[in-house]
This record gives C-alpha cells, sequence and structure tokens, in this order.
C-alpha cells in the first residue's frame, strides 16, 4: 500500500509535535542559538533551452516556471539578507537533470526546491496543484507525471552512462533507485504540505495533494526537496492563470509563505533540548536500527549508503549483507522512525544490536528494562 500523506493529515501530526515541544520546553533546557540555520536554497526552474517541457497554447512550461522561480529567489533575497539563493537557471537555457542535483549537492543546500507544471493529453478537463517528494509510487496514474519530467534525460548525450542504465520508461528503473531514498524525507514532507496549503488555502487553487514519485532531479539530490507541480498547461484556464503576471506572482508567493514557516518551523525546533536522562554509560550497549534491504552486495563498494546515512551500519549473515538506518536507543522512538521509514522503503522493520551483533528485539527490550528507555 501506498502512503499518501495529504495536507490535512500532515496538520495533525504537526499539531501533534508542536504539543510535544511546547511540553519539553516546560521540562527540558532551551538553548539561545539554534543547532540549525537555513542558509542555502537552490531554486530549480524545470526544463529550460531546447527543452520547453509542457507545451501549452499560449505557453511554454519552461518560461512560466523561470518566472515564478526568480520571483520566488527575490522574494526570499529581499526578506533573508541571510539566505543564499541558488538557481539551477537564471535564463532560457538547458540544464541536464543530474547537473540539477548535482548544483544542490555541491552548494550543501538546506532545501532543494523544483518548480514544473503539469499537462496531461486528451484531459482538458484536469486541473490543480499538486507537490512531490521523492518516492516509488507504483500506481501508474501517478508514474506517468515522473516519466513525463524524467524523459528530458533522452535529449543529452550518453545518458545511459550517466543515469547508470536508468530507462525512463521501465518502472523496474524506478524501483533501482527506490535503495537510494534517504533520510530527509520527513523534512521534505513537511515542506511539501506546507508549499500545498498555501496554494490551496492562500490561492484557493484546486487540491491535487502531497504525492510521492520518483523524479531523477529528486532522486538525486541529497537534501529536504520537493518538486512542485503549480498546474496543468492543458487546462484552458488555468493555463491562462499560470501565463499571467498575477498567477506567476502568486505561485512565487505561496512558495515562499512555504519556505518562510519551513524555515522558522525548522529552526525553531532545533532549539529544543530534550528532557535529561540517567548517563548513558550505565546502560547496557544496546540500541535499535532500521533494516531496509538484504542483499549480496558489500555495501562499502557503494560510498552512496555512507554518504546518504549517517548511521548507516551493515551486518553480515551468511554471503548476505543486512543494510541498516537510523540508531536509537528508546524502542518506542524506533518503532515511529521506523514507520516513517517504510514510506520510502515499504519493507524495513526494526532490529536490534548488542555489542556489534544483531540480537531479537525482545531479548534487547528485557535487557534495557531499568533504564528508561
Ligand atoms: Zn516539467
Amino acid at each position: 500500500m501506498q502512503i499518501l500523506f495529504n495536507g490535512t493529515m500532515y496538520k495533525y501530526i504537526l499539531i501533534a509535535t508542536v504539543y510535544l515541544f511546547c511540553y519539553s520546553s516546560l521540562t527540558g533546557q532551551t538553548k539561545s542559538v539554534p543547532d540549525y540555520v537555513l542558509k542555502k536554497v537552490v531554486i530549480d526552474a524545470g526544463h529550460g533551452g531546447k527543452d520547453p517541457g509542457a507545451v501549452g497554447k499560449i505557453v511554454y512550461e519552461k518560461d512560466v516556471v523561470l518566472s515564478i522561480a526568480l520571483k520566488l529567489g527575490d522574494l526570499i533575497k529581499k526578506n533573508y539578507k541571510n539566505v543564499e539563493v541558488i538557481y539551477t537557471r537564471d535564463k532560457d537555457i538547458f540544464i541536464p537533470l543530474h547537473k540539477r542535483s548535482e548544483i544542490a549537492n555541491k552548494n550543501k543546500a538546506d532545501l532543494f526546491i523544483s518548480i514544473h507544471a503539469n499537462a496531461i493529453e486528451n484531459r482538458p478537463d484536469v486541473y490543480g496543484a499538486e507537490t512531490y517528494t521523492m518516492g516509488v509510487n507504483r500506481e501508474k496514474r501517478n508514474f506517468e507525471v515522473a516519466k513525463k519530467e524524467n524523459a528530458v534525460i533522452t535529449l543529452e548525450k550518453d545518458y545511459t552512462t550517466t543515469y547508470q542504465g536508468y530507462d525512463p520508461n521501465s518502472v523496474e528503473s524506478f524501483i533501482m533507485f527506490d535503495l537510494l531514498s534517504d533520510n530527509s524525507q520527513e523534512n521534505s514532507l513537511r515542506f511539501a504540505s506546507y508549499v500545498q496549503d498555501e496554494m490551496v488555502e492562500g490561492n484557493k487553487r484546486y487540491d491535487r495533494g502531497v504525492k510521492q514519485d520518483a523524479f531523477i532531479v529528486l532522486i538525486l539530490s541529497s537534501m529536504p526537496r520537493v518538486l512542485v507541480e503549480v498546474g496543468y498547461l492543458t487546462n484552458k484556464k488555468e493555463e491562462k492563470y499560470l501565463a499571467s503576471k498575477r498567477g506567476q506572482k502568486e505561485c512565487a508567493n505561496a512558495i515562499y509563505k512555504a519556505f518562510k514557516k519551513y524555515k522558522t518551523d525548522m529552526e525553531r525546533l532545533s532549539n529544543f533540548t530534550t528532557v535529561e536522562r540517567k548517563p548513558e554509560a550505565e546502560a547496557p550497549d544496546i540500541y535499535f536500527k532500521v533494516q531496509v534491504a538484504t542483499s549480496q552486495v558489500d555495501p562499502r563498494k557503494d560510498s552512496v549508503w555512507y554518504d546518504r546515512y549517517p548511521d548507516f551500519e551493515y551486518f553480515k549473515a551468511g554471503t548476505s549483507f543486512k543494510y541498516t538506518i537510523k540508531k536509537e536507543r528508546d524502542y518506542k522512538k524506533i518503532v515511529r522512525i521506523a514507520k516513517d521509514v517504510r514510506t520510502y522503503f515499504p519493507g524495513a522493520f526494526v532490529v536490534a544490536v548488542k555489542e556489534g551483533k544483531l540480537i531479537p528485539v525482545k531479548q534487547a527490550r528485557k535487557e534495557m528494562i531499568g533504564y528508561d528507555y
């Protein structure tokens, strides 16, 4: 089953989170300087140059999204002098997808915002805004959107080498990328839901929801990242809106407001420390992990795992390797984390580690009794 968050569901989660943090501010200590400051954002206007993207009757996708991207960047620069805005393109030029992610990764951006407009053949009745985070959607209906946005790689020379044999027409190659998902999913979802809220509540646009799909530009980037489909150029009314100065301004403004909210929240959340616990040294050397895959491939041959997951660990079992991410001594916490991990690694589950070896979770929990975890 595919887990899709919509704006409302996410709001409940946020309310719960805010409640928890209000609570911890009473019992824990706060620091004056936040641990996390959002300093760099990469804004990616889709397509460009020889690639027009979706072609409407009066406008090209590449022009609409460039205008929105530049307006968004201006708003951020004007209001946040300390935030660096980096564009993947600020004019009508062709940039390969992997270059866009490279720009974000090399600059160590805190947030990556890719802006696109949608189109659907023979369905002029379809309209509305939707925001995507990285994920493999096995539902064909949604697969079409990523397929369309990814197809651009065939315009690049030698794309099979650049994208490791990826074929934009095959569902299998999407699934291959599934394992490359990472731990910024939670914050990507947070930002995506803010964007969607602003589009819908602020701009009164039709809500097509927060979704997940395997867009190459999201797969290859490693920070919290979203892809916004601002609307459908194949819908007459929406094309007119998106082609207009007013429509472009409103879209930029909605994403800006989401950015503002996200930046404020992320910095506020990092400002809290948790309630003090017993000294860790007394507790047994046991912790929990989330196992995401079993493979014959030695993970040491693929640095992606170590790059993307600071807590990545593997455990050898016979001839295969168990890949695990996340690390937590609190069992309840790891259960919640595993639930989130399953949105991008569907088969993920909790395992326990004692003195460097996997042990049954039941046994681990028993040995941890009395240590407040
Ligand atoms: Zn596009």
